[in-house]
């Protein structure tokens, strides 16, 4: 039988037991971290809550994407730490988050008119606790029609526009791929060097190199700090009808003494070492550190990129000699040969690609070096030799 003594000791033990701990669960926020771009906008929260409980809902007028938090309570730290983040060049306008009940916190995004959100929850991963990675993709007019309809309105602007786009047609097109990029930073040298950040020097200096002839184009897969994931940068190459396709890296290695350049192509046969090996899955942990959904349901995508012809390796072989003798003549070489294993970013049917890991960044000499801008248009010299040397000596030449 239930007295009342007993009934009031339960529901104290209830009380205690199960609602305290909640109730003082507070939402541990280690950063707050956002990655504007023109496409889209990625907001990380970086936090300590293994089982995060989300809801995710949004509403018009005004537009928000509200994030509903459950059995956590954001305090006045961490409250902090998300509305200090600077919002500038964003789709986000505010961010409040209301903690209604004691367990149950809303975090409200206000935003102006978008395409769409994602919200994925990251568990940890390489430097990293646990994320809450949201993506606002701002709503864009449809450029093209309107282009088209301000050309329509004259008719000599729009022959003038096909004449050039035949031109670009002849044009060569090489996509250069700075690896990396927004939250996923690549190897961090001593001094704090970013790869994500010396990489991407390296490729506009590459780009304005190559397209001091007017027969090539550069397709940068990206111009900015932002991440792009590794099936798009191959997409985008695509997309832009490129013949060939160059990955810049800064390799890191737990001894700081590891130095040299070294290139990669993809192996359909395995890793030609196990050092090649490792660079792959760390280099293919891209995705993930960057805060990527990884969607496991696009089987057919898979088997698209995965099906990398005899003829696109052989090529691929080429052009990473001829940018390997090149690098030579300007730095030490990790590997004196051309390396292979399953790089994701390289696996495109078509385009003989390459992943080219300029030096090490984890040894201090190499570090200083690629923050050098003379060393840094040494390279991109090398880089540009190697690729027109390829190029005149393949079929692509005009
Ligand atoms: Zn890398």
């Amino acid at each position: 039988m239930i007295n009342r003594r007993n009934f009031i000791t339960n529901l104290f033990a209830l009380y205690f037991l199960n609602l305290m701990p909640k109730m003082a669960c507070a939402f541990e926020i280690i950063a707050v971290r956002i990655w504007p771009s023109k496409e889209y906008t990625r907001l990380a929260i970086e936090h300590l809550d293994k089982n995060i409980k989300i809801k995710y809902s949004n509403e018009k007028n005004p537009d928000k994407i509200i994030v509903d938090i459950f059995h956590v309570k954001v305090n006045r730290k961490n409250l902090s730490k998300l509305i200090k983040v600077n919002l500038k060049n964003t789709p986000v306008e505010k961010i409040s988050v209301v903690s209604s009940k004691a367990d149950h916190s809303k975090i409200i995004f206000y935003t102006s008119p978008l395409t769409r959100a994602r919200i994925s929850s990251i568990p940890s991963i390489a430097h990293y606790k646990e994320r809450l990675v949201i993506d606002f993709i701002p709503h864009t007019p449809k450029d093209r029609l309107l282009s088209f309809l301000k050309e329509y309105e004259s008719a000599k602007k729009l022959n003038e526009r096909k004449r050039l786009q035949k031109e670009v047609k002849k044009r060569i097109t090489i996509a250069i791929d700075p690896g990396h990029g927004g939250e996923d930073p690549g190897a961090i040298g001593r001094r704090g060097t970013k790869e994500k950040d010396v990489v991407l020097e390296i490729a506009k200096r590459l780009k304005r190199k190559i397209e001091k002839n007017p027969r090539f184009k550069v397709y940068l897969t990206r111009n900015n700090d932002y991440f792009v994931s590794l099936r798009n940068r191959i997409k985008r190459a695509k997309r832009a009808n490129a013949s060939v396709f160059v990955s810049i890296h800064a390799d890191a290695w737990v001894r700081p003494d590891a130095r040299g350049a070294s290139v990669y192509i993809l192996s359909d046969k395995g890793a030609s070492s196990e050092a090649a090996r490792w660079l792959a899955n760390k280099e293919n942990l891209a995705d993930l550190v960057g805060g990527e959904i990884v969607n496991k349901n696009s089987e057919i995508a898979k088997t698209i990129f995965n099906m990398s012809t005899s003829a696109q390796i052989k090529n691929s072989s080429f052009l990473g000699k001829e940018v390997l003798n090149e690098l030579a003549n300007i730095s030490r070489l990790h590997k004196k040969t051309v390396e292979g294993a399953g790089f994701a970013v390289l696996k495109n049917p078509d385009i003989p690609s390459i992943l080219v890991e300029t030096a090490f960044i984890s040894n201090p000499r190499e570090e200083a070096r690629l923050k050098n801008s003379f060393h840094q248009e040494k390279i991109a010299s090398a880089l540009n030799n190697g690729i027109l040397t390829f190029i005149s000596n393949s079929r692509l030449r005009l």
